[in-house]
């Protein structure tokens, strides 16, 4: 295929996640070349796990990735709340969200959603680990960036795509606490091996006013555990020790599983911890710099679709961008057009949503059970989530010259 001349084409992405990966991709596929840079020194493992379905589904069948997560991924069949005796207080089947989705609707571990989006890129795309921008200066030419392991460069592009403490938004818009909205909520979550009882395709959930702690069947012998709990503090611990230290806190008086899930929990060396977040900004590029995924506009877990949208906002950047020649001002404004009122809806959403997963008060709890209750009955679920759970928007089918899956 010819060759086309392009405005800009060297596209640094800072960020390895989902959002990075997926736009290293489509803009491979639209002719740009396209360098990742990620922190971490290897890929992530562990974590917690996501819902997956919608238009982030679709850009993965687009990938070629079907297959993959769905053989990977569970299909959960229940969602079931539980007393302090482990007594089934109230739940509902899932069948809906197959229904609502065409059946295109998987659970699976985020790390496995990334690694998958990873092998898609790592043979065609120049990708730096244990690498992170220091510094960066745009130029009107170009953008030279300073990186952690000495190294000087200079891309057309850097797109941050690096998360709710995105580096590249630092940098380039300034410190975290001018964009980051608390929304009251922390979250943590750790893997065991071995743990019983398991419940397959199954979610469980055990909550306390302002405390929920969910428990999660997955493959090879592992389990999940979720814990969302009411935070008063603005800042939280960052150390292991502390982290865990506080779980106990919230959790050290909680009946069903939690004091084991406690003591599974000492000899845990991974925990994922972190407030429960949004980023809001009024825009998300600042010259030759945009920035992509939850970096741009995290939404929090509890629009139980981040990932979709961070696959998403990659690409409609990537499209936009092959669309305007390279041009970035002209594909930047496009690009956030397209995604800005979507998102603001999905960041709302989301916002309504923390009451129901940790009520902070016994009526609270009694009331959101009645509600997930009522998703039994057919219909009433439908019309209550079927607004949140299909998509508003259609995204553009972009004519990628270069698509290889
Ligand atoms: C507990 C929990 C449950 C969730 N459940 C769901 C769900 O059910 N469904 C759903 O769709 N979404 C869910 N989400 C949200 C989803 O995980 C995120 O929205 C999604 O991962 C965002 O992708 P991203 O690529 O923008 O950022 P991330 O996935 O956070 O990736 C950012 C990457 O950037 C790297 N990085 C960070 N800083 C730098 C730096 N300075 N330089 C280079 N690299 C850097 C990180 O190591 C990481 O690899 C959940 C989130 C949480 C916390």
């Amino acid at each position: 295929m010819a060759q086309f001349k392009m405005a800009n084409r060297t596209v640094l992405i800072s960020g390895g996640g989902i959002a990075g990966p997926t736009l290293a991709f489509w803009l491979k596929a639209g002719g740009f070349q396209p360098t990742l840079i990620e922190q971490a020194p290897r890929l992530r493992t562990g974590g917690y796990a996501i819902d997956f379905w919608g238009l982030g589904y679709w850009i993965a069948e687009k990938m070629g990735l079907e297959a993959d997560i769905n053989h990977v991924g569970y299909h959960v069949s229940e969602m079931c709340i539980v007393n302090d005796s482990g007594k089934r207080v109230a739940g509902f089947g899932t069948d809906v969200f197959g229904e609502l989705t065409n059946n295109r609707y998987v659970t699976l571990g985020r790390s496995d959603l990334s690694r998958l989006l990873f092998e898609k890129i790592k043979d065609t795309t120049e990708v730096l680990l244990d690498n992170e921008i220091i510094d960066l200066d745009q130029q009107a030419d170009g953008v030279r960036v300073r990186l952690k392991d000495g190294g000087e460069r200079a891309f057309d592009l850097v797109i941050g795509a690096d998360g709710l403490h995105s580096g590249v938004r630092r940098l380039a818009f300034g410190p975290q606490d001018q964009f980051e909205k608390k929304l009251g909520y922390a979250v943590a979550a750790f893997e065991v091996e071995g743990y019983r009882p398991r419940d397959e395709d199954m979610y469980l959930m055990y909550g306390q006013p302002g405390r929920m702690l969910g428990r999660f069947t997955m493959h090879h012998n592992r389990t999940l555990f979720l814990f969302v709990f009411a935070v008063d503090r603005d800042r939280l611990p960052t150390a292991l020790l502390q982290q865990k230290g506080m779980l106990r806190e919230k959790y050290g008086d909680g009946r069903w599983e939690c004091p084991r899930i406690l003591e599974e929990l000492d000899r845990a060396r991974e925990l994922y911890f972190d407030s429960v977040s949004q980023i809001v900004m009024n825009s998300w590029s600042h010259g030759r710099v945009a920035l992509v995924g939850d970096a741009a506009f995290c939404v929090s877990l509890l629009a139980g679709q981040g990932s979709a949208l961070a696959m998403i906002s990659a690409y409609v950047l990537a499209g936009e961008l092959l669309n305007a020649g390279g041009w970035h001002q002209e594909a930047f404004v496009r690009y956030e057009a397209f995604l800005r009122d979507y998102i603001r809806t999905k960041q709302q959403g989301a916002k309504r949503f923390a009451t129901a997963l940790a009520p902070r008060t016994q009526l609270g709890l009694l009331f959101r059970n009645l509600v997930t209750n009522a998703f039994a009955v057919p219909g009433l679920a439908r019309l209550a989530i079927g607004k949140e759970i299909t998509d508003a928007i259609q995204l553009p089918d972009y004519r990628w010259p270069f698509l290889s899956t």
